[in-house]
């Protein structure tokens, strides 16, 4: 594995890739590497000729300065990790490199963003989306793979895609759980034994909404309220937002279709978590 720091070296190296006609994976990653992401990485390298892992802890956007300080960098287990796997190239770039003094550009996607974490964190997509740019222009992929925990950041990547004209295909791959059903996330080392155990309640509340749906009940408040009583129970957890929408437009539904999205965001001791379910209806 090849470590790049150097932007105008990645963007060489991607060229001569395609050049010989290998097909390039890309797995963009903020580092704190776990389980969740090495499963990307493992797809990349199962789909493609070569794969480029991304670690940039994009400090545009984080709306909360306190979360950026605490994001947890360990930048040696992570090289470590992921030299374990079948990576061609560590990608990390310097934030001054980025953003430059004088930088101007953003990127926007509407609509997909007013919802869910959009609403809430201000400016969070449009840093998600501005870098996810760039890094797509250095790095160059055919593919780039992402997880459904970030179900949102999905949809916006898919639809800059589309409306940027690149031509990149995006897998989306399931989220890695602990044994609990606490989803993977480079935040969960900031929660206390005691609270961890707690957070199950994240999923297993979002798993009980879905046998509300298999059982037959379509209102989306009923099985809205259903989930918020299960997360009351643990006092510790703040709810941000829980949300039974539409999975293409993120807009909240009324009524539970073939097809829905439960996604839900919680603080639990200032820890941020966030976790989905698509759930089909019989
Ligand atoms: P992050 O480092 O948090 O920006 O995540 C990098 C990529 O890994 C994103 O596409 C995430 O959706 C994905 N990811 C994070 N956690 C998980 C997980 N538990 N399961 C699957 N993918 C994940």
């Amino acid at each position: 594995m090849r470590t790049v720091k150097n932007i105008t070296e990645m963007q060489t190296i991607s060229r001569q890739l395609s050049r010989k006609k290998k097909t390039i994976g890309f797995v963009p990653t903020m580092g704190a590497i776990h389980e969740g992401h090495l499963k990307l990485i493992r797809k990349a390298v199962l789909g493609c000729d070569s794969v480029v892992v991304s670690i940039f802890l994009n400090p545009i956007q984080f709306d909360n300065k306190e979360d950026l300080e605490n994001y947890p960098r360990i930048l040696e287990a992570d090289a470590g990790l992921i030299s374990g796997e079948q990576v061609d190239l560590l990608f990390i770039p310097d934030a001054n490199k980025v953003y430059p003094p004088g930088y101007k550009t953003f990127v926007e996607v509407k609509g997909i963003t007013q919802y869910l974490c959009g609403q809430f964190r201000s400016g969070h997509f449009t840093g998600v989306a501005t870098v996810l740019c760039k890094l797509l222009n250095i790095v160059q992929p055919n593919r780039v793979y992402l997880g459904q925990k970030d179900y949102q950041q999905t949809l916006v990547t898919s639809r800059l895609i589309k409306d940027l004209h690149y031509n990149i295909e995006v897998e989306v791959v399931p989220t890695v759980r602990e044994k609990s059903g606490l989803a993977l996330s480079s935040r969960n080392v900031q929660l206390s034994g005691e609270n961890r155990k707690k957070a199950a309640v994240v999923y297993n509340s979002l798993k009980s909404g879905e046998k509300l749906v298999k059982e037959g009940e379509r209102n989306a408040a009923v099985v809205g309220n259903h989930i918020l009583d299960l997360l009351s129970e643990e006092e510790v957890i703040k709810i941000e937002y829980l949300s039974v929408c539409n999975h293409r437009t993120l807009e909240p539904v009324k009524t539970i279709g073939k097809k829905s999205l439960i996604a839900v965001a919680v603080h639990i001791e200032g820890v941020r978590l966030i976790d989905n379910l698509i759930i089909e209806a019989a």
